[in-house]
């Protein structure tokens, strides 16, 4: 390794930073983003929330793994480990009022050079997705895309402050309810076999579509 005497060591911009240097070197960062950087996030947060720019924290981790390659040789792969954790003011679809939601997301991607590996990389792991890394890399557009991604389906409270009388008065016959819904879930709940739903985020997030600017 040489030394470069001009860049101090650990910092990172992370708006524009070589990502599969990062990797290489199994360099860590961490910071903070606030909501009112993330125009999209943005967009979810009620005008009426009491804090519209809440803060995420997040930590960056690079790392190598071997891996074997197409001529039969190992080879160091690059990887990039996001974790973010925080909480944005999302609108309850149930009483239609403000509720602090919170974020904890935790994942790890294989880099790779070009939306076209991207697209031929197998997808046979659920636990890794694939992204186009970068020299001039933009970690903030990653968060804000992981944390878009965590959006509940429903955003709402566990309990809402005020219930509906219509929404109280429709719990009837609670007992059936929960019989065939148990029975429901054991019959859903193969295990072992691939979500075919998380091949297909990930399929959409190396796609072509994944990284538009
Ligand atoms: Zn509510």
């Amino acid at each position: 390794m040489t030394e470069h005497p001009g860049k101090p060591a650990g910092a990172v911009n992370p708006r524009d930073f070589d990502v599969f240097e990062f990797a290489r070197s199994g360099r860590q960062a961490a910071g903070a983003v606030r909501v009112s950087q993330l125009p999209r996030m943005l967009n979810e947060v009620p005008e009426e929330a009491p804090d519209r720019d809440t803060a995420f924290t997040w930590q960056a981790e690079g790392s190598t793994q071997p891996e074997m390659q197409d001529d039969g040789t190992e080879g160091q792969q690059p990887y990039l480990r996001l974790a973010v954790h925080g909480s944005a003011w999302l609108e309850c679809q149930r009483c239609l009022a403000p509720y602090e939601q919170a974020f904890d997301v935790d994942a790890i991607y294989r880099l790779v050079a070009t939306e076209e590996e991207a697209e031929e990389f197998p997808l046979d792991d659920d636990e890794v997705d694939v992204i186009v890394g970068s020299r001039q890399f933009d970690l903030v557009d990653l968060i804000e895309e992981e944390l878009l991604l965590s959006l509940p389906l429903v955003p709402k409270h566990d309990v809402c402050p005020q219930v509906h009388e219509s929404l109280v008065s429709g719990v009837g016959s609670a007992e059936d309810v929960e019989e065939t819904g148990e029975e429901q879930g054991e019959a859903d709940g193969e295990p072992g076999k691939p979500n075919p739903f998380a091949a297909l985020e990930a399929l959409k997030r190396g796609g072509p579509g994944g990284q538009k600017h």
